[in-house]
């Protein structure tokens, strides 16, 4: 209900729940308020908000007075502001009494009641902590209002910091009083985005922007909310989460937060590149680069192929789909989701009808059960770990962590099932065979909404945890109880949330079955705080595959049937190809066998990410013609005959689809560095180019902006037909929205599936559990994943200062008792060799890691680089390689590796083979 309440004289209306300080702030009028965090509840611990309001005695602090229908209040009174000041001036106090910071509210509030500084300035306190790369902390200039700490431990939930000591010795710090860097502090900058009075300072320090623009962060798939701060010079000075953004609500990592400096970084690619008659990249103009590639596209129709980049928009991905079908003729286009989440996508879509997470972060929070599977949430997707970290600290959530390697959620975990690497279907199967043995199973739902369960059942009902036990390694007792908690939260639904260690296996399609089959068996989908949810890596690997950027599906997953291509080809113009292209895998097998012979990359590194790079580095030199759009000069543009320079998502329109389906929108903050273009406006220039050498109308790729292609796709694509850059200028939407008065879906499943009334049960056996397992020769388990502190192949972050000051190396995590075993301390150099390559990186050494096992990120650094040594098998269905499994020998080394350079196709660092003893 509406409220009427008059400030200053003026009439303003709040809605239930709102404060007087609501009220306030609505009428436009200025009162501090340093302890109140725009996104956050009121703590009233300041007093520097203090109003008068008729009818009440005193002074209220109007933080935490509850606004009433017809209440007067007055902000402006000589009284009133007298008291405040006052109390402004304490307040000051409790630091050295300055207000300094021009960019910080203290500073406001002090101009505002004409105080240069505050007589009383008694309570400096000397601490300081620059330990950090990202902020500093100055205790003098602390007010100790606790937004900082509210910030850590009630937004984030990470807890890393306090209020600590007594009296004149009160401090904000970190528990024992450690650095802020050897806490368990994240660096996601909470507290320093809410520090009112710069005791808490970004590292760059104050610096007022010249315009705010709201745009989505460039990294993850949670799809945050920022606000890009810009200066002078088109330069980006600093990144600012975004309260009203549906997704983040207000929270964002330390890569969203600190992680776009690489936007300005020396290495950008700033022109076009061709090689030359000597193999060196010589810088040409866009009009020379384009019409090589197009003159050579033209001799390449029929054995080309795309890779389009889930880090771009999905205009980008959509103009280069539509070059790919129209122009060159091909389905061959895909993404990095055939790396990371196609047996996911494989197996919804045979299960269910769609491939996307059912539910909304909003369902973690409000899950009483989380089951994590497979995931690294605290690295991958650190914000929506927030969410979940909710539900378990304030709701009372069990979580069921299922992963062979600690993670950080292990800390809060009811239940860590550490199963045996690739003995992931034994053990689902196991959960779901205690489910229905204890009488568990949702006989409505699995009635009602489900077929094939009988078929299924005959598989699992053999599988019993005491049949699980001795294959995964996980007591039978704690399958028993995963079953319960997950088929009976102790309140609200659960939620399955999993990640690559379920689904980079040979396996990896059979894995995913097996989850959805335990979701199915349960009931819990389609209903509030229940929901499966593959957590998607890039920030717009949702979009990508929306997008079209997969060889057997058009834009929306309409499929590459004659259906499909029909009503494609009349909305553009040509007839376009039937049945399905080339996967990312099997374009470098084809490679390799001389059938596809031009290639065009946008915005991926296949040298680094690819598994066996010496297998994939073979591949890739048989290919004759390569074009690569990229950021940065790179493993993969080392080795191309053109290269053309992208815009970063910071200099372009267009959107992101995030893990939840909520397509948001990217806006332009600057213009883009150099001559680097929006990738959709190269590819369209491109088109044009090789449709006139081929005598076509290039009339499909004459769009003026991203708005026009996003139009055209939504014209076509029933699941965001109703999405508009007009709409989502309200704010992000999720699909589907079937309509421009449809609201968007926040939960899938609540009545139908796509595939129709019923959903399928698929049943799966566990078979062998990876294609290379440890054997005499070499008799560690390879397991690879991300860092926080780097994203993907690291092409960006190892471009930022302070991400590369946290994590400069890649370290080889290795089980005490394997380090012992061979000599190997903590920050050792070691060897690590596998069938396929050896790297030699530092000893992390940690019990994260089981004996018999070591884990590497695959992230790039200082040229060590896991991949190096993975398995170029794959799932037979979804095409992922094995990332995950793989055996290796290691041995302690005693010092770094040596480098060469070297390579026919330019200058490429390549390690010294040394032979391994064994
Ligand atoms: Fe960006 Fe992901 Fe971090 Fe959010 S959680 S700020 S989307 S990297």
């Amino acid at each position: 209900m509406a409220m009427k309440v008059t400030v200053n004289g003026y009439a303003v209306e709040v809605g239930d729940g709102s404060s007087v300080l609501d009220a306030v702030n609505k009428s436009g009028t200025y009162i501090p308020q340093l302890c109140k965090d725009p996104a956050r509840p009121a703590m009233g611990a300041c007093r520097t908000c203090l109003v008068q309001v008729e009818g009440m005695r005193g002074m209220p602090a109007s933080c935490s007075t509850p606004a009433r229908d017809g209440m007067v209040v007055s902000t402006d009174s000589e009284e009133v502001k007298s008291i405040r000041r006052g109390v402004l001036e304490l307040t000051m106090a409790m630091g050295d009494g300055r207000a300094d910071n021009p960019r910080r509210e203290v500073r406001v509030a002090a101009d505002a009641h004409d105080l240069a500084e505050s007589r009383w300035a008694n309570r400096m306190t000397p601490r300081k902590d620059e330990t950090s790369p990202f902020f500093d902390i100055e205790m003098a200039d602390c007010i100790m209002c606790g937004r900082c700490v509210e910030a850590c431990n009630d937004l984030q939930h990470i807890g890393a910091i306090g209020i600590l000591g007594r009296g004149q010795d009160t401090f904000i710090g970190t528990l024992h009083d450690e650095p802020i860097t050897e806490s368990i502090c994240t660096s996601c900058g909470s507290c320093v985005a809410t520090c009112p009075t710069g005791a808490i300072e970004f590292k760059r320090g104050p610096e007022n922007a010249q315009k705010v623009v709201k745009s989505t962060c460039p990294y993850c798939g949670v799809g945050c909310g920022i606000n890009i701060r810009v200066g002078e010079n088109e330069r980006i000075i600093g990144i600012d989460d975004d309260p009203d953004n549906l997704s983040s609500k207000g929270m964002l990592c330390v890569k969203g937060r600190f992680g776009t400096g690489f936007v300005h970084h020396p290495d950008r690619l700033r022109t076009p590149l061709i090689r030359d008659e000597n193999g060196v990249l010589q810088p040409a103009s866009w009009d020379e680069a384009l019409d090589l590639v197009a003159d050579k596209l033209v001799q390449y129709r029929g054995s080309f192929a795309s890779v389009a980049s889930a880090k771009a928009t999905n205009e980008d991905a959509y103009a280069l789909q539509k070059f790919t079908r129209v122009v060159m003729g091909t389905n061959n286009v895909d993404h990095c989701t055939r790396l990371c989440h196609s047996p996911s996508v494989q197996a919804m879509l045979v299960q269910l009808g769609s491939g996307a997470t059912s539910n909304s972060y909003e369902d973690y929070e409000n899950a009483g059960c989380l089951l994590v599977v497979g995931a690294d949430p605290g690295s991958n997707h650190p914000v929506i770990t927030s969410f979940m970290r909710r539900a378990i600290d304030d709701h009372g959530a069990k979580l069921i962590v299922i992963n062979p390697k600690r993670i950080d959620l292990c800390d809060r975990a009811h239940l860590w099932l550490r199963p045996m690497p690739g003995t992931d279907v034994a053990l689902l199967n196991a959960i779901a065979n205690a489910v229905v043995n204890e009488g568990l199973m949702d006989r409505e739902f699995v009635g009602n909404r489900t077929e094939q369960f009988d078929e299924w059942w005959k598989v699992v009902e053999s599988c019993t945890p005491e049949y699980a036990e001795p294959i995964t390694g996980v007591p039978a007792e704690d399958i028993r109880q995963a079953a319960r908690w997950y088929s009976s939260p102790p309140f609200s639904g659960s939620c399955l949330i999993w990640g690559m260690g379920i689904t980079q296996h040979t396996m990896g399609t059979r894995n995913a079955h097996a989850l959805l089959n335990l979701a199915l068996v349960t009931g819990q989908m389609g209903r509030p705080g229940s929901g499966i949810s593959p957590l998607r890596g890039q920030n717009n690997v949702q979009g990508c595959g929306d997008s079209g950027c997969i060889p057997d599906s058009l834009p929306g997953y309409q499929g590459v049937g004659e259906e499909a291509a029909r009503k494609f080809g009349e909305a553009w113009g040509r007839q376009l190809p039937v049945g399905s292209g080339l996967t990312v895998t099997e374009m470098l097998e084809a490679a390799d066998r001389g059938e596809l012979k031009a290639m065009y990359i946008t915005g991926e590194n296949p040298m680094v990410t690819e598994p066996d790079l010496a297998h994939a580095r073979e591949a890739m030199e048989k290919i004759e013609f390569l074009v690569v759009q990229e950021l940065f000069p790179q493993e993969t543009t080392a080795m191309a005959d053109v290269v053309l320079p992208a815009a970063t998502f910071a200099e372009k329109d267009g959107t992101f689809c995030n893990s939840e389906r909520r397509v948001q929108r990217v806006r332009r903050a600057i213009q883009p560095v150099g001559e680097s273009r929006p990738d959709w406006e190269i590819v369209c220039d491109l088109a044009r180019r090789v449709c006139g050498k081929l005598g076509i109308s290039d009339e499909g790729f004459q769009y003026e902006n991203a708005g026009e292609l996003f139009a055209e796709m939504a014209s076509l694509t029933p699941i965001v037909s109703g999405i508009s850059y007009e709409r989502l200028e309200e704010g992000g939407i999720q699909w589907p929205c079937p309509s421009p008065s449809h609201p968007g879906t926040a939960r899938l499943y609540e009545d139908m599936f796509p595939i129709g009334p019923q959903a399928k049960f698929v049943p799966v056996e566990q078979g062998v559990p990876a294609a290379e397992l440890p054997d005499d020769r070499y008799p560690i388990i390879l397991n690879t994943g991300r860092l926080l502190y780097h994203w993907h192949a690291g092409t960006m972050t190892r471009r930022v200062e302070g991400l590369l000051e946290k994590a400069p190396e890649v370290r080889v995590a290795i089980n005490p008792a394997d380090a012992a075993r061979r000599n190997i301390g903590d920050g050792d150099w070691m060897r690590v060799a596998s069938r396929r390559g050896e790297l030699v990186g530092r000893a992390l050494v940690t019990e994260d890691v089981r004996a018999g096992e070591i884990f590497i990120p695959f992230v790039k650094l200082a040229d060590v680089a896991a991949n190096l040594l993975t398995n170029a098998v794959f799932d037979p269905e979804s095409k992922i390689p094995e990332y995950k499994v793989c055996a290796v020998y290691i041995q302690k080394e005693e010092g770094p590796p040596e480098l060469v350079e070297a390579g026919p196709r330019g200058v490429r660092a390549v390690r010294k083979r040394r032979a391994v003893e064994v």
